[in-house]
């Protein structure tokens, strides 16, 4: 088990293309659970590609514990790494699948008899061990491919999509046993996926990656709470953040976020935070999530000096509740997550409340998050 490091780390294909990593910087520290997250082709999976040594390094040194890994072959980092499709040996027994790596390294018999049973064990597939891969559920071959990797202690565990070709009920499901499985055996994790939701439910911490660029490395909550730019702000969290371009202006010794529809009074701790940046009178971004926009009698009273007026033009129901897509006009919505009890109707004048003390500021042109 040991820290992970990376330092000014670049990868670039063939000699002109992009940067597909550009200077990736991060210590993932011992026995941490960190998830890489992004849309495709940010260069997530070059990144472990790079760690595990199945990709050359352009530029920069990676670390594992002390030792710098650059140039040790894969089979020297002592890294275990299941990924997207597992490819299980069609021809071999769930015992042979899981055992084929420790007979590589010509471990006793008797030591790998035991190491796949105490990971079959963990895993719950002992009953299956002498299966082959196509007599077992999409899930079983997945939990059958994690075995491969948790056979052995390595030093750090990368998973690469692993749970992308599974049904939503099983990745739910998947998602809490490797988390789990984490928590028992407490090696260092990297975990890939370009899923939002599975990057903020499983990491310790999370990395949202852009172009081979870390956007923002932090806790869940800081990543959804207080994204440090547009793309985080955007990226995550569904329905996501509503963005509002507008001007800050000054009103009775107040400042105030203005469109041609409708002003909104910042909080004294906003204002004095745009102030230092010097935007009176200037554009800027705002950003606010559709859990602290609503439309019910509570909102409409604690928040009665930021009502904004719109036309319902559509509402999409998702169970317990429901999100209501408002026009404020300008070609502008804002979506509003509310209660699905709620009987709105579409075409329904509605006016809505807004909770500054949530609102996020965003610099126009540098696309910064500018308050907190
Ligand atoms: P992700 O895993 O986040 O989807 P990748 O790391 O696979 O992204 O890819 C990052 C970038 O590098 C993409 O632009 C992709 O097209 C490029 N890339 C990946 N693998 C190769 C390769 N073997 N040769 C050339 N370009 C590649
Ligand atoms: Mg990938």
């Amino acid at each position: 088990m040991a820290r992970i490091l990376f330092n000014h780390v670049y990868k670039r294909y063939g000699k002109y293309r992009e940067l597909a990593v550009n200077d990736f910087n991060l210590a993932v520290e011992d026995q941490e659970f960190l998830v890489f997250v992004g849309p495709s082709g940010c260069g997530k999976s070059t990144t472990l590609r790079m760690l595990a040594g199945l990709e050359d390094i352009s530029e920069g040194e990676i670390y594992i514990g002390d030792t710098i890994v650059n140039d040790f072959p894969p089979k020297d980092r002592d890294i275990s790494m299941v990924f997207q499709n597992y490819a299980l040996y069609p021809n071999m027994t769930v015992f042979e699948n899981i055992a084929f790596g420790l007979r590589l390294r010509k471990q006793p018999k008797h030591e790998i008899e035991l190491a796949v049973k105490r990971a079959a064990r963990v895993l719950e597939i002992e009953n299956f061990l002498n299966r082959k891969p196509q007599e077992l559920s999409g899930g079983q071959r997945q939990r059958v491919a994690l075995g491969r990797a948790i056979v052995r202690t390595p030093q750090a565990f990368l998973m690469d999509e692993p749970l992308s070709n599974l049904d939503a009920r099983l990745r739910v499901q998947m998602r809490s046993e490797i988390i789990g499985l984490h928590k028992k055996i407490g090696v260092t994790t990297i975990y890939v996926t370009h899923d939002q939701v599975e990057a903020m439910t499983m990491g310790d911490r999370v990395v949202v990656m852009n172009k081979g660029v870390i956007q923002q490395a932090d806790k869940p909550e800081n990543v959804y709470n207080k994204p440090v730019n547009l793309f985080v702000a955007n990226f995550i969290g569904n329905p996501p953040m509503n963005f509002i371009t507008g001007k800050l202006m000054e009103n009775e010794g107040r400042l105030e976020f203005h469109t041609s529809r409708f002003a909104l009074r910042l909080t004294d701790k906003q204002a004095y935070q745009l102030k230092e940046h010097r935007l009176i009178d200037r554009s800027v971004v705002l950003g606010i999530r559709p859990e602290y926009i609503g439309f019910d009698e509570a909102m409409l009273e604690a928040h009665s000096d930021s009502l904004v007026t719109g036309i319902l033009a559509f509402n999409e129901f998702v169970g317990s509740d429901r999100y209501y897509h408002i026009s404020i006009g300008m070609d502008k919505y804002f979506v509003v997550r509310a209660d699905s009890r709620y009987q709105v109707d579409d075409g329904m004048k509605v006016t809505v409340a807004v909770d500054m003390s949530k609102a996020l500021f965003y610099h126009k042109d540098t696309e910064l998050l500018l308050t907190d």
